[in-house]
Formats: structure tokens, sequence, C-alpha cells
């Protein structure tokens, strides 16, 4: 896999922006003019390609809406075009992405209610199908597919078809799971999915899109209570004229037709998981044998960014581990927990399981450098395991 390091940069083991292969950076730095027919070309292709890297059985119904802006901006895009003012949304969170997903309601003055799970429990399918019953305003379900603040998995399927047993619609913050995991685009319950170029589809940051029917758009139109917002207009101006409605961001949609070349060339969304998946298990298995407690269960992880306690030494911090982590490479995420001291690691982007291994040996010396570890020990650190499970009950090699 070529391009890796690029000198003086870093590896990226942040799930977006991420690291990217030298092919896509190269795609960025051709000048197109947006009003250009070579432009109106590269958006087509990149939303062909992005309809045919979601799968799913509906061909030509299902389309893509690309929107300027970081992924935040397709969130907020899709809740205020798809939630009437006359309807209401439940948010199902257990994380960072679903408070925000929340709070983007509240600003447009929706009707909001909120499942608050706890951070380290995935969303049960169930408890969403009381709320609705109970509450039948409610038209619209917002899920986070994976919970990046985490690494959490929620179960997909089971929501999906609970919405829809409900006659209501979900809307998916697939963010980090789009082009490795399925988004379940053509499932009856799901209205639409959104995602962004610069997370598993390995592109550069700054746009993001929305998944649905065209159908479901056209159903739309009208409803959005933002302008530059409105997912309905930019597919309708879309389809009629080819460009977009304002000022694309002309150089990251031509390195996202590159990824997307890419992306297919390497085998697809099953292909890309199964690398996602190797660097994965690279990464928990390096940080288990340094004894670096993982936050979530293997069963509630997904193969996007994992979260670790923070070990439970007096010579912890977290921002000398991280400029010793860098200094050998690697740039690290901090944790997105209130309550408990934890990082995150992410294994997505062009790297490998040999990267992630690289990765952890990195995170071994960095660790020996602050004091926190012994060089060679056998056995990792003591971690800083959650309150209600002892270090033993988490098995953690000593
Ligand atoms: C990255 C991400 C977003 C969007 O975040 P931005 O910083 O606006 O790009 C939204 N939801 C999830 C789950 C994400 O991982």
């Amino acid at each position: 896999m070529g391009g890796v390091i690029n000198e003086p940069g870093h590896v990226l083991l942040t799930p977006g922006p991420l690291t990217t292969s030298d092919r896509v950076r190269a795609a960025a730095t051709r000048d197109f003019g947006s009003w250009d027919q070579d432009f109106n070309d590269v958006t087509a292709e990149v939303r062909a390609a992005i309809v045919r890297a979601a799968g799913g059985m509906l061909g030509r119904e299902l389309t893509c809406v690309p929107m300027q802006g970081s992924g935040t901006f397709s969130v907020e895009a899709m809740v205020r075009t798809f939630v009437p003012q006359s309807g209401g949304l439940l948010v199902a969170s257990n994380g960072a992405y679903g408070e925000r997903m929340a709070r983007i309601a509240q600003v447009a003055g929706l009707r909001v209610r909120v499942i608050a799970t706890p951070w380290d429990q995935p969303i049960d399918p169930g408890q969403i199908a009381r709320e609705l019953r109970e509450h039948p305003g409610i038209t619209h379900v917002g899920l986070i597919h994976c919970e990046t603040s985490t690494g959490l998995l929620n179960p997909l399927p089971d929501i999906a078809d609970a919405v829809h047993a409900c006659g209501a619609r979900l809307l998916l913050d697939a963010m980090s799971t789009f082009g490795a995991l399925d988004t379940l685009p053509d499932h009856p319950g799901v209205e639409a999915a959104v995602a962004a170029s610069g997370k598993c589809l390995e592109g550069l940051p700054g746009v993001g899109f929305a998944i649905a029917r065209r159908e479901s758009l056209a159903a739309a139109d009208g409803r959005c209570s933002s302008l530059s917002l409105d997912l309905a207009d930019q597919h309708a101006y879309m389809e009629r004229t080819g460009q977009w409605r304002y000022t694309p961001p002309t150089h990251v949609v031509a390195a996202l037709r590159e990824a997307m070349l890419a992306f297919e060339e390497e085998g697809g969304r099953a292909v890309r998981l199964v690398r996602y998946q190797e660097n994965s298990r690279a990464l928990a298995d390096g940080a288990a044998s340094l004894g670096l407690a993982p936050y979530l269960p293997d069963a509630l992880q997904a193969p996007i960014i994992h979260t670790f306690y923070a070990p439970a030494s007096p010579r912890w911090d977290f921002s000398a581990f991280y400029q010793e982590v860098k200094a050998r490479g690697f740039i690290l995420y901090p944790g997105k927990l209130t309550a408990e001291d934890t990082f995150r690691v992410g294994c997505i982007g062009q790297v490998t399981p040999q990267t992630m291994a690289q990765a952890c040996g990195a995170i071994e010396d960095a660790l020996v450098e602050i004091g926190v570890r012994r060089r060679g020990a056998v056995a990792g650190p003591t971690t800083l395991a959650p309150s209600r499970l002892s270090i033993r009950d988490r098995k953690i090699p000593r």
C-alpha cells in the first residue's frame, strides 16, 4: 500500500480526517471550474459511485445528494429536510453524536424526544418501539450507526425493523460506517442515511452526502427550515442542471472521485470491511498485550475506532503520551467520555494491520517514555478499569 507515511505528515489514527493515499491527495491538485462540464462529470461520477457503494436493491430509485461542509452539516441537512414541523424526531442516543443530533433537532425547533442510553450499551430496539407507541406524533427516529465517540456499533437491522413495524422512518448517521458496514439503504424503514468524504471512503474531508429514495426527497420538497441545508432542493437543482446550488468544494470532490475509484479497485465495501476488521483485531491484540483495557466488550466494538482506559498510574498524562506517540509518527485521539479517563485509536484509512502493530509499538515506547511502563515488561501497566468491574474480571494479563 503506497504512501502510508508522507513526510512530514503523520499516520492519522483518527477517524476523519484520516490517512489518505498519495493518489487521492494528488487528485486534489487540479483546479476545476464549478460551472464547467468537466466538473459536472466529476459530480455525476461521484454520485453514481456512492449509490453503487450503498449497494441495496433499489437501483435507480436510490440517489445520492452531496452537501458542502463537514459531516455535521449533512446530519443537520437530513434532520431539517425530512422531519416535518408537524412531526417529531426520537433520537436514540448512546454517545456524543447522538446528543449532537438531538441538539440539531432542538435548534431547528422540531419536536424531539431522546432515549438516553449509557454510552457503553447498545440501543434497545424494544425501547424505541415502546416510545413510538406512546408518542404517535413522532414520525422519525434518529440513530448513530457507529458511535464514533466510543466505537460502539448499534444493532441497525433490528432497530430498522422496529422503526418500520411502528410506521416511523429511520434517519441514520452512517458517518463512520458507510463504505465499510452495511447501512441498509433499501430497508423499508430507512428514510435516509448520511456520511462524508473523509471517513471510510478515505477521501479528503469537506463534503458530505445523503443516500435516499427519489420519492422521499420529492415528498420532502418545501419542508426544510434552512435554505443552504435543503437536501430536496439541492437534489432537484442537481438533477436539473448537473451543478451544485452554491460553490462546491471542487478539489475535495475531485479527490473523492479518485477515492471511489480506489474503493472499487480494492473490491468495494466487503473487502474494505475485512481490512478494517483485521486492523481492529491487530489493534485490540496489541493493546491487550500492553495491558490496556478496552472500554467496550468485543461484541459491541465496531472495527472503526477503539476506546481504551488510561493506565492507572500517577505518571499518566495524556498530552505527554500524545506527544511521545506523535514523535514516533502516529496521531491518536483524546477520549470523548467525560466521567472516565480514556483515549481513542482509529483503525480506518489507508492503514493495514502492520500499521496498527507499529502504532502499538509506538504506544509501548511512549508509555515507557512517560514512566508508566517498564521497557520489555511482559505485562502492561494496570489500567483504570470501570468501577463496576475489577481488573481481575477484565482479564488483564499481569
Ligand atoms: C465524524 C462524524 C460526524 C460528523 O462530524 P464532523 O466533525 O462534522 O465531520 C457525525 N457523526 C459521526 C458518527 C461521526 O463519526
